[in-house]
C-alpha cells in the first residue's frame, strides 16, 4: 500500500484527506450518509482524477465517486475505502450560444447561476445542491422535462476517465457505445470529468404552487393528469400530496407548476385549466428567473433518514393509480407522495437511443418517508402495503430515487435487454468492476 500511496502523493495535485485531518469530518460525509473512508481525494483537474483512479485500482480498496453527494443509496462515501470527491471540478463554460461545458463535480445551482446571465438553461432537477454528475448519468427530471427531455437528453458529449486511468471522449461519433451507456447507466463506466450539454434559450418563467383541499384530492389528481396529458410542453408540473411539512395526511394537495416563458397571457391560458380543477386555497405563481425556481436543498440533521421509493405509470394505469393514492389519502394512510408529469419531449426520444428505460411513462411517482430511523421503520410496512396495491399498475424504478442497491432493485431500473447491453459496455470499459459503488451493472 505504501508504494501506491507514494506514487499517488507524487502524481496527485489535489487534496488527500485522511482520518485525523481537520477536513475529514466534512469530507467523510455526503448530504445523507456519514462514512469512514480511509482516503478522500479531491482532484483539482483531470490528471488528478487519473492518478486517483490508478491508485484505487492498484490498492484494491473500494472506490466511491462523489459528485454533489445527494445519492440516496449513499454511494458517495464508504467505510475504509477511497472516495474521489469531484467537487472542485465545477467549471461552467459557455462554449457558444448552444453548447456548455460543465465540470463533472458541479451542482445544478452553480450551473443555473452561470447560465442565467446568458439567458440559457439546461433541463435539470429541482434542487441547487444536487450534482450534475449523479443526476445526469441516471436521468434528470426537473422543471423543463416536458419541453427539453431529461437532463441526459441534452448531453452532447463527455470526457471520461475509465478504469485503466485513460481519458476518453464519448459522443455520437467517438465511443458511441460508452456514450449510450453513460446516458442512463450511472457511474458504472468511469468518472465523467466534464459534460458537454446542449443548452436551451430561457427567459424568466412562471413558477409556484396552486393548492386544493385534501378532501378534493380524487378529482383534482385525476383532472390534473388528464390535463397534463395534452397540456402545452411549456408546462411542467408535480403534485405533492400529504406533504409532511404542510400537515401530512391532512395537507392540501399542492400542484407545483412551471410555465417555461414570460408571456403572461400564454401562461394564464396554460395554467388556468389547473386552477379550475377545484377550490383554490392558495396560488403563488409568479414570474422569476429559472435559477430562482431551484430550491436550495437541505442537509438533514444527524439521525434523520430519507427513504424514497419510485415507480412509473403508463397512460392506461393512471386512473387506477391516482384512485388508489386518493383512497389512501382519505383513510389517512398515504405517505408523502410526489407525482411528476413526464411524457412530452422525454417520450419522443426512441427507447433504445439511451440507457434510460422509462420513456413511455406518463407519470413518475415517488413516496418518501422522512424522520428518525425508528419512525421511518414504523411507517415502512404501511408504505410497502400501498406499493403492493399499486403494483399491478406501476412499473420499474427511477435510479435517482433508489435507496436500495440490491440486484432486485437494479433489475427494476433496467429491463433485461437494456441490462445486457449495459453489461457488454461494462465488460469493455471496466471488466474488473472498479466502479462498483453504484447501481451496479456486473461485467459478467
Ligand atoms: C434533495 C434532493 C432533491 C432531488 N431532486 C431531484 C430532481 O428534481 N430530479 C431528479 O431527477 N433527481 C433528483 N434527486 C435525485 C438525484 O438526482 C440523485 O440523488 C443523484 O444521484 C444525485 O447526484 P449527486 O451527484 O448529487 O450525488 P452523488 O451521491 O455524489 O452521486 C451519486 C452517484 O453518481 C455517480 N456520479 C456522480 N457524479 C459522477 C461523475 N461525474 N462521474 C461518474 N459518476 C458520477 C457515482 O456513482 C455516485 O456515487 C434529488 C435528490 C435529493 C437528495
Amino acid at each position: 500500500m505504501s508504494s501506491f500511496l507514494e506514487t499517488l502523493r507524487r502524481e496527485f495535485g489535489g487534496d488527500i484527506i485522511e482520518p485525523g485531518s481537520a477536513e475529514y469530518e466534512t469530507a467523510r460525509r455526503t448530504v445523507l450518509i456519514v462514512g469512514s473512508p480511509a482516503y478522500v481525494l479531491r482532484p483539482k483537474d483531470v490528471r488528478d482524477v487519473q492518478a486517483g483512479v490508478r491508485f484505487a485500482a492498484a490498492s484494491g480498496l473500494a472506490l466511491s465517486v462523489r459528485g454533489g453527494g445527494h445519492g440516496f443509496a449513499g454511494f458517495g462515501t464508504n467505510d475504509g475505502g477511497i472516495v474521489i470527491d469531484l467537487g472542485a471540478l465545477a467549471d461552467v463554460e459557455v462554449l457558444d450560444k448552444e453548447r456548455v461545458r460543465i465540470g463533472g463535480g458541479a451542482t445544478w445551482g452553480q450551473v443555473a447561476a452561470a447560465l442565467t446571465p446568458h439567458d440559457l438553461a439546461i433541463s435539470s432537477g429541482d434542487t441547487k445542491s444536487v450534482g450534475v454528475g449523479g443526476l445526469t448519468l441516471t436521468g434528470g427530471i426537473g422543471w423543463k422535462v416536458r419541453k427539453y427531455g431529461l437532463a441526459l437528453d441534452s448531453v452532447a458529449g463527455a470526457e471520461v476517465v475509465t478504469a485503466d486511468g485513460e481519458v476518453v471522449r464519448a459522443d455520437a461519433g467517438e465511443n458511441p457505445d460508452l456514450f449510450w451507456a453513460l446516458r442512463g447507466g450511472g457511474g458504472n463506466f468511469g468518472i465523467v470529468t466534464a459534460f458537454e450539454f446542449a443548452a436551451h434559450p430561457t427567459t424568466e418563467v412562471f413558477h409556484g404552487k396552486i393548492t386544493f383541499p385534501a378532501a378534493e384530492a380524487a378529482g383534482v389528481l385525476q383532472g390534473w393528469a388528464d390535463y397534463m396529458r395534452t397540456a402545452p410542453e411549456d408546462v411542467t408540473s408535480v403534485v405533492s400530496y400529504a406533504n409532511p411539512f404542510a400537515g401530512g395526511a391532512t395537507a392540501p394537495v399542492e400542484i407545483h407548476v412551471v410555465f417555461d416563458g414570460d408571456d403572461a397571457t400564454a401562461a394564464g391560458a396554460a395554467l388556468d385549466p389547473i386552477r379550475r380543477l377545484g377550490t383554490v386555497l392558495d396560488d403563488d405563481v409568479t414570474l422569476k428567473s429559472y435559477a430562482a425556481v431551484l430550491e436550495d436543498g437541505l442537509t438533514p440533521p444527524p439521525g434523520i433518514r430519507l427513504l424514497p421509493r419510485s415507480g412509473f405509470v403508463d397512460t392506461p394505469s393512471v386512473p387506477a393509480v391516482l384512485r388508489t393514492i386518493a383512497e389512501a389519502g382519505a383513510s389517512g394512510t398515504v405517505p408523502f407522495t410526489a407525482i411528476r408529469s413526464v411524457g412530452g419531449a422525454v417520450a419522443r426520444v426512441p427507447g433504445d437511443a439511451t440507457a434510460y428505460a422509462h420513456r413511455r411513462a406518463e407519470l413518475m411517482m415517488v413516496t418518501t418517508l422522512v424522520g428518525p430511523e425508528a419512525v421511518v421503520e414504523a411507517a415502512r410496512p404501511g408504505v410497502e402495503a400501498l406499493w403492493q396495491r399499486l403494483s399491478p399498475h406501476v412499473d420499474g424504478a427511477y435510479a435517482n430515487f433508489l435507496a436500495a442497491d440490491s440486484e432486485e432493485a437494479v433489475a427494476a431500473v433496467y429491463p433485461p435487454e437494456t441490462y445486457r447491453r449495459l453489461a457488454a459496455v461494462k465488460r469493455h470499459y471496466d471488466p474488473a468492476n472498479l466502479f462498483a459503488a453504484n447501481h451496479n451493472i456486473h461485467p459478467q
